[in-house]
């Protein structure tokens, strides 16, 4: 979520008339025939919109297409004309079923061409992964005539950008962590490139504590009273958020249209309002306990250790600091078993000596307490995610062995 970020929207001009403003219009088809069944859900498409609204362009359709040619070329040529920026995600992968190239080619009638120097990318990937690249791989070479080539850093299938007269034409491949940092090196600094001269800047506040009727009652006549700013008030599991977003003719208007309502919001509700920049509540309570020196202890029943999760402590990393939390654990919770991961997640807090993805797991059990120390690949999510697999995996083969 970007907050008082600089956005701009476009603004045509009409020759000598004034300034009128006129949002682009965004549509994406989301390709995939796993996205039409009951287990998997299209998540591409809200990530875009977020984005794509944040630019102050408006998404006005989506579509879920399977892997169906006729259907998938209809969709295309649809979108095309009514849409001025199309983003296609999915489909970009070395099999069979993956026809997104192929139809978007036929459906802008355009040819599809063999690019040595794509493949050897895809090659080099390969290689640096000590595998030999499949066959099938050949086909994420070709590339639509005319399209510029988005380069993808996380897999084989590269993106593709066209320009049709005024509109854009986006290929995008499925994996959220693919698509991503795609669109927003690639692809985004081009649309904002083609908006115009309103500035949009956004806020969002967070209550808890507080119904959201109740807390509209008490904001409703402050920010009626601000034209240029839209505010949204939204409830989200367990809090509510106040989103905020302020047009002006220049920038600094727009912020301050924002901090003024803000402040005045935040004045009125009181401490109620738990964050003024979208920080999580886990981000409130930490900076707090942060900046006193306090130190906190979580005993946790229904909520399954969601709390210290939602915290994650910065400890000490080292085998020592594993096997004392497993087995002070397994000690206070009189279990069988204590497991136990200490580590670095990332992005930030590593060194030479402990790097981002070092991490300690600690196993006791009655008779005995160890330790493994592992190097996981992988950004912070991965690198939790791998850890805690690494964890459980651990337990098991511990528990297979004394059974
Ligand atoms: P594909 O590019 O069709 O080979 O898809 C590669 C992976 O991305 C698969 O695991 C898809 O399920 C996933 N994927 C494709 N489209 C989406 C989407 N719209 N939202 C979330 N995941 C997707
Ligand atoms: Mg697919």
């Amino acid at each position: 979520m970007v907050n008082g970020e600089l956005l701009k929207i476009k603004l045509t001009v009409h020759h000598s008339q004034l300034a009128v403003k006129k949002m682009l219009s965004a549509e994406i088809i989301a390709i995939g025939s796993e996205l039409l069944t009951p287990t998997k859900i299209d998540t591409n498409s809200l990530w875009l919109t977020e984005k794509l609204n944040e630019t102050g362009i408006e998404v006005k359709l989506k579509t879920i297409v399977g892997d169906d040619e006729l259907r998938l070329e209809e969709t295309i040529k649809d979108a095309l004309k009514r849409s001025d920026i199309v983003i296609t995600t999915g489909g970009l992968g070395p099999t069979e079923d993956d026809i997104t190239r192929k139809i978007s080619a036929k459906a802008l009638q355009k040819e599809l061409i063999f690019r040595e120097d794509v493949l050897a990318e895809i090659a080099e990937k390969f290689s640096r992964m000590n595998r030999k690249m499949p066959e099938t791989n050949n086909r994420q070479a070709f590339i639509i005539e005319g399209a510029e080539i988005l380069p993808n850093p996380n897999g084989s299938a590269v993106g593709m950008s066209i320009r049709i007269d005024e509109k854009f034409f986006i290929i995008l491949p499925g994996p959220p962590r693919e698509l991503q940092p795609m669109f927003e090196t690639r692809v985004l600094p081009k649309l904002r490139e083609n908006a115009g001269e309103i500035f949009v800047k956004r806020k969002i506040l967070r209550v808890a504590g507080m119904g959201e009727s109740a807390l509209d009652e008490l904001i409703a006549p402050i920010y009626k009273e601000y034209e240029t700013v839209q505010t949204t008030i939204l409830f989200n599991k367990s809090e509510i958020e106040i989103h905020l977003s302020a047009q002006g003719k220049t920038e600094s208007e727009a912020e301050n249209l924002l901090s003024d309502l803000a402040d005045k919001i935040a004045e009125k509700v009181g401490i109620a309002v738990f964050s003024m920049n979208n920080e999580t509540m886990e981000e409130v309570v930490g900076a707090i306990l942060k900046e006193t020196g306090k130190t906190l202890a979580v005993a946790e029943s229904c909520t399954g250790g969601l709390i210290a999760q939602r915290l994650t402590k910065h400890g000490a990393v080292s085998a020592e600091v594993a096997e004392a939390m497993a087995k002070g654990i397994r000690e206070r919770a009189a279990t069988d078993f204590g497991i136990s991961v200490t580590g670095i997640a990332g992005p930030t807090g590593g060194n030479e000596e402990k790097p981002v993805g070092l991490v300690f797991i600690g196993f006791a059990d009655e008779s005995k307490v160890k330790s493994i120390k592992i190097i996981l690949p992988g950004d912070r999510f991965l690198i939790r995610w791998r850890a805690s697999q690494a964890a459980l995996d651990l337990l098991r083969r511990k528990m297979l062995k004394s059974f």
